[in-house]
C-alpha cells in the first residue's frame, strides 16, 4: 500500500484511495494541494468527505466500493461511465467552498477489486474552474451579441462581414445574404470616397474609428448611425473588424428641430434675434472686408396692439404671420428679414448701393403692408413705421445698427406713422442727451427735482378744483428740463418707481398742509407695480377722502383689464379719485369705461387746441355725463375755448389761459386767494343756453351712495337742457327726475332716521319744499316753447341742487358719517 501511495504522489492529478469500509487509505500531494487537507490527517479516518461537503454523505469513492451506482442520480446533476475504463464512474458539478474557493470539479471513481472481491475505491479529481467560467463567459458574449440593440457586424482581414447579430438586420434591413460582402454594401451615397479612406486611415493608426455615417437601406430609405469601429486581432494572427453602431437619425432629427427653433421664430417661422445678430455680425465683418454698405431696417407696426385686444390673439398671430410673408415677398431671397418679437422686425438688406435704393425697398414694404388683410372673416388694415441706419455711416457694430435703425423707426413713428425714417446725426444728438440724462437720473432723485402745480377751474362753481402735480428737473449741466425729457427713460429703467413715489409724497405733503386738492399722475410702470396700493395707502394716510386724485392714462388699461379693475377699485376704497389723463389718445374703449370707477375724464389737449377735435369733445362730454364723470378739459389757452367747454357741459378746465403750473407757493396764494371767476367775466354766456352744473368735488359728501345719486340727478338735469324738442319729451324728462328724486330722498330719509341724524327735519322740509316746487313746474303751459320751459327748469334746478348740497348734504354727510354710517 505504500508503494501505491507513494505512486499516487508522483502524479500532479489529485487522488486518494479508501479501503472497503471507508477508511482513506492514501491521499497524495495533489489533493493536499487542492483540498487543503493534509494527508496525515484525514489518512486512517473516514472524514475524507469534509472539504467537499458541509454536511456529511457518500463521494464518489464510497459509492463505488458499495457498488451503489445506481444511486449516482440522488446525488449528481451530471454524472455517467467514465471513457476508458468499464467499471468507473464519474460526475462533476460545483463546489461552493472548497479549500477557500468556489471550483467546479470534475471527478472519477474506479473500485479497486482482489480476487472478483471490491477491496477499495480510487477517486481522482480535476479542477476545471477556470474552463468552466470561461466557457460561460464565452455563452454569456454570444447572448448578448445576439440580444444587444446596436448591430454588430464582423469583418475579416479582406473586410468581408463575417457576422452580423440580429440588430444588424433590423436596423439594415439586411440579412445573411449580406455574408461575404464588403461593408460598403450598406452605406448611402452621402459620403465620399475621401471620407472613407480618412475612416479606413484612422482605424489602422489608431485601432479604432468612431463617428456617424448614412447608410442606405434595401428599400431605399437613408438613415444616420453612430458607428464605432474596433480591430481585433486574432491569437492566431490576422484580424477582424469589429463593428457597433446604433441608429440615431431620430436623435438627430430632434437636434436639427431644437437648433431650427433656438434660431427661428416660432410662430412665422423667421430668423429670429440670434439667428439674425450672428448673421448681421458676419455681414458685417465680409462688408469691412469687402467695403461693401449695407442697411439695417427696424419695422414696427403701427397700433397692433389694437387688433390683439380687439379681436383676440388668434387673429393678431395670423395677421403677424401674413405680414412675415408679405415682408419676405417684398425684399431679395439673399436679405434677412427677422422677427424681434411682437410686432418687431428686422431687415438686412445687402447689395444696395445707395440710399434711394433703400427708399425703393421701404415705399415697397410700406405699400404691400397697407394693402387690406383678411383674416378670419375680417377685413384688417394695419400700416408699418420703418427706420433704417446704413453701414458703415451709421455704425460698425452690430448692436449700434440696430440701435440707430430702432431710433430712426421711432422718429417714423413720431411724424405720423406708416412712413419711414433714415437715421440721421440730428437723432443721434438726440440719444446722446437722452444717455446724459439717464446717467444722470439716478443721482438725481428727489435732489434737483421740484414739482409745480397747475391749477383747475370747476365751470359749474366758478371755484378753483385744485391743481395737477407736475414734476420738473434743475439738470445742473442740461438746466431746467420738462417731464416730456424724462419721464419716458425713469419708465424704461424702472426708476419711474422712486421718482413718482417722491412726487407722491411731496403732493400728499402738501394736501396735508394746506387742504387743496391735489392730483398725481402715475405712470403705467407703476400701476403694474405689486405694491402699489400700499405706496399710495402709505402716502395718503390722514388725507381726507377725495383730496388726492391720481391720473392715470388709457395705455394702463390695456393690460389685464381685470387686475386694473380691482386695482383702481381698492384705490378708489382708499378715499383716492382717479382720473383718466389724455383721454381720447389711446385705446380706451366705452365699454371698458363703463365697468371702472373712474371720477374725472381728461379730455387731451389736442381735441381742446384744434377746432377740429370738437365734436370729439362733445361726444367725450356727453358720454361722461351719462356715467356721472366729470370732464376736465386740459390745454385751455382761450376765452373762446371755455365758451365752448361751459355751453357743452364740460366739468372743470385746465390750461394756460386760467394759470400756468405754478411753483407751490405760488399754487397756493393762488387757490387761497380764490381767483376771480373767469368765465362770467369774460363770457355772455348765448341767451338760449344755460350753463350746466357739473359733480364737482366740493360737492362730496363724504357717503359714497349719496354722492353717486347726486351725480345721476345731475346727469337728469343737464338732459334737460339738450335736445328737448316737445311736449312729450319734456313731460318723460321731467317724470323721471320727479321718480328719481322720490328715490332719492326716501334714500337719504331712511339714512337719517337709522343713524338718528339731529337736523333731520331740517333737511326733509327742504326736500318736501322741492318736490313740491317740481311738480308745479311740471305742470307747465302747453303755450310755452318746451325747449324754453326745460332750460330755464334745469337753471332752477341747478340753483337749488348747487344750495342744497352745500348747505344741507354736506353737513347731512358729516353727521352720518359720525353716527357711523359706512355707505
Ligand atoms: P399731462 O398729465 O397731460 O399734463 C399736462 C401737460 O400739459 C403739462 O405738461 C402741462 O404743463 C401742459 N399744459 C397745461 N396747460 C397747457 C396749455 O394751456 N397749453 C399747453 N400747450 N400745454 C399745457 P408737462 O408739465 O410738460 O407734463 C407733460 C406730461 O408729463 C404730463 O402730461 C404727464 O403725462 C407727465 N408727467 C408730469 N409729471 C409727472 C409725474 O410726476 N409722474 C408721471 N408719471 N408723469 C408726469
Ligand atoms: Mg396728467
Ligand atoms: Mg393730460
Amino acid at each position: 500500500m505504500e508503494m501505491t501511495a507513494k505512486a499516487l504522489d508522483a502524479i500532479s492529478v489529485p487522488a486518494f484511495i479508501i479501503s472497503r469500509d471507508h477508511k482513506v487509505l492514501a491521499w497524495n500531494v495533489a489533493c493536499s494541494l487542492l483540498t487543503g487537507i493534509a494527508s496525515e490527517s484525514v489518512i486512517g479516518t473516514n472524514r475524507h468527505w469534509t472539504p467537499f461537503y458541509r454536511r456529511r454523505r457518500p463521494t464518489l469513492a464510497d459509492l463505488v466500493v458499495e457498488n451503489a451506482t445506481d444511486n449516482l442520480a440522488k446525488h449528481y446533476a451530471q454524472f455517467g461511465r467514465a471513457q476508458f475504463a468499464f467499471d468507473a464512474y464519474k460526475a462533476e458539478g460545483w463546489f461552493d467552498n472548497l479549500n477557500g474557493k468556489r471550483r467546479y470539479l470534475v471527478f472519477e471513481a474506479r473500485p479497486l477489486v482482489s480476487e472478483g472481491q471490491i477491496v477499495g475505491a480510487l477517486e481522482t479529481l480535476q479542477d476545471v474552474t477556470d474552463y468552466r467560467e470561461a466557457g460561460e463567459r464565452l455563452k454569456l458574449a454570444a447572448q448578448v451579441f445576439d440580444h444587444t440593440c446596436e448591430g454588430i457586424m464582423v469583418t475579416d482581414e479582406a473586410n468581408r462581414i463575417v457576422s452580423i447579430n440580429k440588430a444588424f438586420q433590423a436596423l439594415t434591413g439586411y440579412g445573411e445574404e449580406v455574408l461575404g460582402h464588403d461593408p460598403r454594401i450598406l452605406a448611402s451615397e452621402r459620403h465620399s470616397d475621401e471620407f472613407f479612406r480618412e475612416m479606413w486611415d484612422h482605424l489602422h493608426q489608431h485601432g479604432h474609428w468612431q463617428g456617424e455615417l448614412w447608410n442606405l437601406r434595401p428599400d431605399g430609405s437613408e438613415y444616420l448611425v453612430q458607428m464605432n469601429i474596433s480591430i481585433s486581432t486574432k491569437d492566431a494572427g490576422g484580424m477582424n473588424h469589429v463593428a457597433v453602431f446604433s441608429d440615431i437619425t431620430k436623435q438627430k432629427e430632434a437636434q436639427d428641430n431644437i437648433v431650427f427653433m433656438a434660431h427661428h421664430d416660432f410662430l412665422t417661422g423667421l430668423p429670429n434675434r440670434v439667428l439674425l445678430e450672428d448673421r448681421l455680425a458676419q455681414l458685417v465683418a465680409r462688408s469691412e472686408r469687402e467695403g461693401k454698405g449695407f442697411a439695417v431696417g427696424f419695422l414696427d407696426l403701427d397700433r397692433f396692439k389694437l387688433v390683439n385686444d380687439a379681436l383676440g390673439h388668434d387673429v393678431g398671430d395670423k395677421l403677424l404671420k401674413e405680414v412675415a410673408v408679405r415682408l419676405q415677398g417684398a425684399v431679395r431671397t439673399t436679405d434677412t428679414v427677422s422677427r424681434q418679437g411682437g410686432d418687431e422686425f428686422v431687415l438686412l438688406l445687402t447689395g444696395l448701393e445707395s440710399p434711394q435704393n433703400v427708399a425703393q425697398v421701404a415705399a415697397k414694404i410700406i405699400s404691400r403692408l397697407g394693402r387690406p388683410y383678411w383674416i378670419d372673416g375680417h377685413e384688417l388694415s394695419v400700416t408699418p413705421s420703418l427706420g433704417f441706419s446704413l453701414f458703415p455711416a451709421d455704425g460698425r457694430t452690430p448692436a449700434d445698427l440696430i440701435k440707430n435703425a430702432d431710433a430712426a423707426m421711432y422718429d417714423a413713428k413720431n411724424s405720423g406713422r406708416n412712413t419711414f425714417k433714415f437715421f440721421t446725426h440730428e437723432l443721434n444728438a438726440k440719444i446722446l442727451e437722452s444717455l446724459r440724462i439717464e446717467s444722470s437720473l439716478r443721482a438725481a432723485i428727489p435732489r434737483e427735482l421740484f414739482v409745480q402745480y397747475q391749477p383747475q377751474l370747476c365751470l359749474g362753481t366758478q371755484a378753483p378744483l385744485g391743481g395737477e402735480a407736475l414734476v420738473r428737473w434743475r439738470h445742473p449741466s442740461l438746466g431746467l428740463l420738462s417731464p416730456d425729457k424724462f419721464i419716458s427713460i425713469a419708465e424704461s429703467t424702472g426708476l419711474i418707481r422712486e421718482l413718482g413715489r417722491w412726487v407722491l409724497e411731496h403732493s400728499c405733503q402738501l394736501i396735508r398742509e394746506t387742504g387743496i386738492a391735489v392730483s398725481v399722475n402715475l405712470s403705467p410702470i407703476q400701476l403694474a407695480q405689486k405694491d402699489i396700493l400700499a405706496v399710495i395707502r402709505d402716502a395718503a394716510r390722514g388725507i381726507e377722502k377725495n383730496m388726492l386724485t391720481i391720473e392715470i392714462t388709457e395705455s394702463a388699461l390695456i393690460n389685464d383689464f381685470d387686475k386694473t379693475k380691482t386695482l383702481l377699485e381698492d384705490v378708489r376704497g382708499l378715499g383716492v379719485s382717479i382720473a383718466l389723463d389724455d383721454f381720447g389718445t389711446g385705446y380706451a374703449s366705452l365699454s371698458y369705461l363703463r365697468q371702472l370707477p373712474i371720477d374725472y375724464i381728461k379730455i387731451d389737449k389736442s381735441f381742446i387746441t384744434d377746432i377740429s377735435g370738437r365734436p370729439i369733445v362733445l361726444a367725450i362730454i356727453g358720454l361722461a355725463n351719462t356715467m356721472g364723470m366729470v370732464t376736465i378739459a386740459e390745454g385751455v389757452e382761450t376765452p373762446e375755448q371755455i365758451a365752448f367747454l361751459e355751453r357743452h357741459g364740460c366739468g372743470a378746465i385746465q390750461g394756460y389761459y386760467y394759470s400756468r403750473p405754478l411753483d407751490e407757493d405760488r399754487f397756493v396764494d393762488f387757490i387761497r386767494e380764490n381767483v376771480k371767476p373767469v368765465s362770467r367775466t369774460i363770457l355772455t354766456p348765448p341767451r338760449d343756453v344755460e350753463p350746466l352744473l357739473t359733480w364737482s368735488f366740493t360737492f362730496a359728501t363724504g357717503i359714497d351712495e349719496i354722492d353717486r345719486q347726486h351725480k345721476v340727478f345731475i346727469g337728469l338735469i343737464n338732459g334737460l337742457n339738450s335736445g328737448v324738442s316737445d311736449e312729450s319729451m319734456l313731460r318723460g324728462r321731467l317724470d323721471e327726475l320727479i321718480a328719481y328724486f322720490k328715490y332719492h330722498i326716501d334714500y337719504e330719509g331712511r339714512l337719517m332716521t337709522q343713524y338718528d341724524v339731529v337736523d333731520a327735519p331740517d333737511h326733509l322740509r327742504q326736500h318736501e319744499l322741492f318736490m313740491r316746487n317740481l311738480r308745479k313746474l311740471a305742470s307747465f303751459s302747453p303755450r310755452h316753447e318746451p325747449s324754453v320751459v326745460a332750460g330755464r327748469l334745469a337753471r332752477f334746478l341747478c340753483t337749488w341742487l348747487t344750495n342744497h348740497i352745500l348747505q344741507s348734504d354736506k353737513n347731512l354727510g358729516h353727521s352720518l358719517k359720525r353716527a357711523g354710517c359706512r355707505e
